[in-house]
């Protein structure tokens, strides 16, 4: 990979939600464009050589700088590293941004119902859309559903409740729905597949999965998005392809 495809970008705050995941911004290039729900490739130097991940972008295509949500892998080159991230480091960003998670490959059915299926960090290109007004103009109901083992895991907690105030001001068919798997307590702790099968995500939310009019994306997990797939192909609903159809997906590692 060519160094000239990057620029180099200042660390301007992290942020620790848990030992093992963390959020940060940096500087924002005025080259670099991207619509919500794509990912940024970024390289850190580990040792000599450039090491290089992709991630989702969080903040809105509208801000001034550019945010990040990641979790450490266990003895990965890149995470293991990253977590050290330190305000004024430098990480290195490509130019360009990739990925078909957008809200425009949607032409059939027309929007009128989103839902937002994440599991861990692949919450971060929904906050991204959700901070879009245009989400909220071409939505009348918006399902964000939040997958994590532990309460203690659920980062963005606040900013998704500032969020929804903020940008779906006036706004009356928004729902967040936290999925915390690990906790006997939880309202909801199945996993998104069986809670799909069982129709108790629909009953908790109020509304079911139609192939007339739900726009479902997911994120996250590779097996998740597989496993969901599959529950919502069940239900009738299909793989969006060339602008049409009810699914679109990105694995998130
Ligand atoms: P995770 O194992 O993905 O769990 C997050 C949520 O997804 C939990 O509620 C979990 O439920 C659920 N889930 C897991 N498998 C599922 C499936 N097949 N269907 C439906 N739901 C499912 O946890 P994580 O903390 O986000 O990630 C765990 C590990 O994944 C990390 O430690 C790391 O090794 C790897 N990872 C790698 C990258 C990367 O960029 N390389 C990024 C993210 C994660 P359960 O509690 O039932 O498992």
């Amino acid at each position: 990979m060519s160094i000239e495809k990057f620029s180099v970008e200042k660390v301007l705050s992290v942020q620790r939600w848990t030992s093992n995941l963390f959020s940060f911004t940096m500087t924002r290039p005025a080259h670099f464009k991207f619509t919500a729900g794509q990912f940024a490739r970024i390289g850190l130097m580990v040792g000599d050589e450039l090491v290089i991940r992709a991630y989702s972008v969080v903040s809105s295509p509208y801000d001034e700088t550019l945010e990040f949500f990641s979790i450490v892998v266990p003895d990965g080159a890149f995470t293991s590293n990253l977590q050290h991230l330190k305000v004024g480091d430098e990480l290195y960003l490509e130019k360009i941004s990739y990925g078909y998670l957008t809200l425009a490959r949607y032409q059939q059915p027309l929007p009128q119902d989103l839902w937002l299926l994440a599991t861990g960090t692949g919450l971060a290109p929904f906050l991204s859309m959700l901070q879009d007004f245009e989400t909220w103009k071409k939505y009348q109901k918006i399902t964000l559903v939040y997958s994590v083992r532990t309460e203690s895991e659920l980062a963005y907690i606040e900013r998704i409740q500032e969020i929804a105030e903020l940008f779906g001001e006036g706004h009356t068919g928004f729902k967040f729905v936290p999925i915390i798997t690990r906790d006997p307590n939880a309202a909801l702790r199945d996993r998104l597949p069986v809670l799909i099968a069982n129709g108790q995500l629909e009953k908790a939310v109020g509304l079911s999965f139609n192939p007339d009019s739900s726009h479902v994306m997911l994120c996250g997990n590779p097996q998740m998005v597989d496993d969901t797939k599959e529950a919502l192909k069940q239900r009738g609903l299909t793989m969006n392809r060339r602008g049409e159809g009810n699914i679109a997906v990105e694995n998130y590692w």
